[in-house]
C-alpha cells in the first residue's frame, strides 16, 4: 500500500488504486526517478534535439541525446523494461510496473530512446536474448544492451499485403558453390534508415522455401550487417510529412546481398516462431507511451483552454460549455484506455503473453484510434496554430495514426477478435437453448402457452 504522499506524487496520482497496491517499493522507486528524468532531462530539452538535428545532419543521433543515454546508464535508467528472465540485466519489473515507466517515458517522443527503452530495440532486444544462439549474442546483443548501437526489424514490403506475414516474398538462397553463404534479393519498407550514424544491422524476416507446403515453414529471420554489399537504402520514408530523423523509415534493396548463413536466428524456416514471440510487450509499450504523450497534449489544451490572452466574445475558451464537455470527455478517454492497457499488462503477469492476447489486442485497438481523436480535439482547441509548429500536436498526432498500423493494423486485430467471439458462438446457443428449455418447462407448470422464439432461442 503506498503512502498517501506516494499516491498523490505527480508520478503516480493518475496510477488506478488497483495498481498502486501492485507495486513493488523498488517499482514506486523507479516510477518517480523516472518521472523526475522526464520532466527535466527531457522536455525541456526537445527544442535543443530540434536544433542539433538543424546544426549536426538530421542523421546524427544529437549529441544531447548521446550525452543523455550515458547519464541514464550511469543513474540505472537503462534498459528498465528488461523482463527478469535477463536475471542481473533487468531491474526486475513487471509488465505492470513498467509500464506505468513507459507511460512516463512518452510524455517526450524520445525520452525512451535516452533510457533504451523504445521501439524497436526493445522487441529487438527480446528476440535476440529468446532465439540467438551464444555467438550470436555476444556478437549481437551485447552492443545493443549497452546501448553501444542499434538494430532495426525489416518484415514489411511494398508488393505484399504485409499484415499477412505468411505473403513475404523476398528471397534467401544458398549460394549453390558454397552453401555456407546466403544470398538475398528483394525489396522492403520501413525498418530504421540505413543512414543513421548509430544503427548497425537488421533483423530480416525473407523466405527461405517457397514451396514447403507449410506455409509457416516458409521463412527464415537472419542478421544483415548495414554495410552488407548489395544492401541499399534507395530513400527515407516520411510518416504524414514527417522524416523521424534520426532514426527514419528506410526503403530498402537487396540484390545479390550475400551474408554467412550462421546469421540464420534459431533455423531455417522458423520465422513464425520468432515473429510471434515478439510483439506482445511491444504493442504494450507503444500503447502506454502513447496515453503519455496524449496526455500532454491534453495539459496543452488544459492551458490553451485558460490562456487569458485569448477570449473569443470576451471569454475563455474553457468558459464555453462545448469545451468544458470536451474536456471532461477527454479526461474520461484518457483514464479509461490507461485501465485498459494496465490490464493487458497484468495479464501478461499472471497468465503469460499468449494468455494475454485478447487483452493486447483490445489495447493495440481502442488507444492508438482514441489518442488520435482526444489529440484532433487538442489541436481544434489550439485554433488553427494547433495544426502548426507552434504546437507540438500535428507531430503527437501523427505519432497515435501510425501506431494504428505499426506492428500491425488494428483492423487486423479486430478481425481476430471477431473470428474469436464467433467461435464462442457454440456455447452461448447451448446456454440459450438451456433458457428456451427452462422457459418450456415453466410454460407446462404454470399453464402458459408457449411462444416461438427468434432463432429458437430466448
Ligand atoms: C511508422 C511506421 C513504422 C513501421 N515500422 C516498421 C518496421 O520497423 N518494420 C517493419 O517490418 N514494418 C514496419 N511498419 C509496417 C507495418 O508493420 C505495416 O504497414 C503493417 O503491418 C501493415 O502491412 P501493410 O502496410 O503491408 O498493409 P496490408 O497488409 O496491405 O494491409 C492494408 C490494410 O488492409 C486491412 N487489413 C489487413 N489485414 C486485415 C484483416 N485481417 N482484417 C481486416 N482488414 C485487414 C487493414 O485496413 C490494413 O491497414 C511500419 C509502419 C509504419 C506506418
Amino acid at each position: 500500500m503506498l503512502s498517501s504522499t506516494d499516491a498523490n506524487h505527480p508520478a503516480l496520482v493518475r496510477i488506478p488504486t488497483w495498481v498502486q497496491e501492485k507495486l513493488s517499493p523498488k517499482a514506486v522507486d523507479y516510477i518517480k526517478r523516472v518521472h523526475h528524468w522526464v520532466e527535466t532531462e527531457c522536455i525541456p530539452a526537445e527544442p535543443i534535439v530540434k536544433a542539433q538535428l538543424a546544426k549536426f545532419g538530421r542523421w546524427k543521433t544529437p549529441p544531447l541525446i548521446h550525452e543523455l543515454r550515458a547519464k541514464a546508464k550511469k543513474e540505472g535508467l537503462f534498459n528498465l523494461f528488461l523482463p527478469k528472465s535477463f536475471g542481473s540485466l533487468s531491474p526486475g519489473l513487471t509488465n505492470l510496473e513498467y509500464s506505468c515507466c513507459a507511460e512516463i517515458m512518452g510524455r517526450c517522443y524520445w525520452a525512451a530512446q535516452t533510457m533504451n527503452c523504445h521501439a524497436p530495440e526493445t522487441g529487438n532486444i527480446e528476440l535476440l536474448a529468446k532465439y540467438c544462439n551464444e555467438e550470436q549474442k555476444q556478437k549481437w546483443l551485447m552492443p545493443l544492451l549497452n546501448g553501444e548501437t542499434s538494430s532495426a526489424y525489416s518484415m514489411t514490403e511494398p508488393d505484399r499485403a504485409s499484415s499477412d506475414a505468411t505473403q513475404i516474398a523476398c528471397r534467401i538462397t544458398r549460394d549453390p558453390a558454397d552453401p555456407d553463404t546466403l544470398i538475398i534479393n528483394g525489396r522492403k519498407l520501413y525498418g530504421n534508415a540505413m543512414w543513421n550514424d548509430d544503427l548497425s544491422v537488421y533483423i530480416l524476416m525473407a523466405c527461405s522455401d517457397p514451396s514447403n507446403p507449410n506455409p509457416w515453414k516458409r521463412h527464415t529471420t537472419v542478421l544483415v550487417p548495414k554495410n552488407t554489399p548489395g544492401f541499399t537504402m534507395l530513400r527515407n520514408l516520411t510518416i504524414m510529412g514527417y522524416d523521424h530523423a534520426p532514426e527514419g523509415h528506410g526503403e530498402y534493396l537487396y540484390t545479390n546481398a550475400r551474408i554467412p548463413a550462421a546469421n540464420i536466428i534459431l533455423g531455417e524456416g522458423r520465422a513464425f516462431e520468432i515473429a510471434q514471440g515478439r510483439l506482445g510487450p511491444g504493442r504494450i509499450h507503444h500503447c502506454m507511451r502513447l496515453i503519455g504523450q496524449t496526455e500532454r497534449a491534453y495539459e496543452l489544451a488544459l492551458i490553451r483552454a485558460t490562456d487569458p490572452s485569448k477570449k473569443p466574445r470576451g471569454r475563455l475558451i474553457g468558459d464555453f460549455d462545448s469545451n468544458i464537455e470536451r474536456i471532461a470527455a477527454m479526461r474520461l478517454q484518457l483514464d479509461s484506455l490507461r485501465l485498459v492497457v494496465l490490464n493487458a499488462a497484468y495479464t501478461m503477469d499472471v497468465h503469460g503473453n499468449k494468455a494475454g492476447r485478447y487483452a493486447i489486442a483490445q489495447s493495440k485497438i481502442l488507444v492508438p484510434a482514441a489518442a488520435a481523436r482526444i489529440i484532433d480535439e487538442c489541436m481544434q482547441m489550439f485554433g488553427g496554430q494547433g495544426l502548426t509548429q507552434h504546437t507540438p500536436l500535428p507531430e503527437m498526432w501523427t505519432y497515435a495514426r501510425f501506431v494504428r498500423i505499426a506492428d500491425g493494423p488494428d483492423a487486423a486485430h479486430r478481425h481476430q477478435v471477431g473470428r474469436d467471439q464467433l467461435k464462442t458462438a457454440g456455447p452461448v446457443r447451448e446456454r440459450h437453448e438451456g433458457y428456451l428449455r427452462r422457459y418450456r418447462e415453466l410454460c407446462e407448470k404454470w399453464e402458459v402457452e408457449c411462444e416461438m422464439m427468434v432463432g429458437g432461442a430466448l
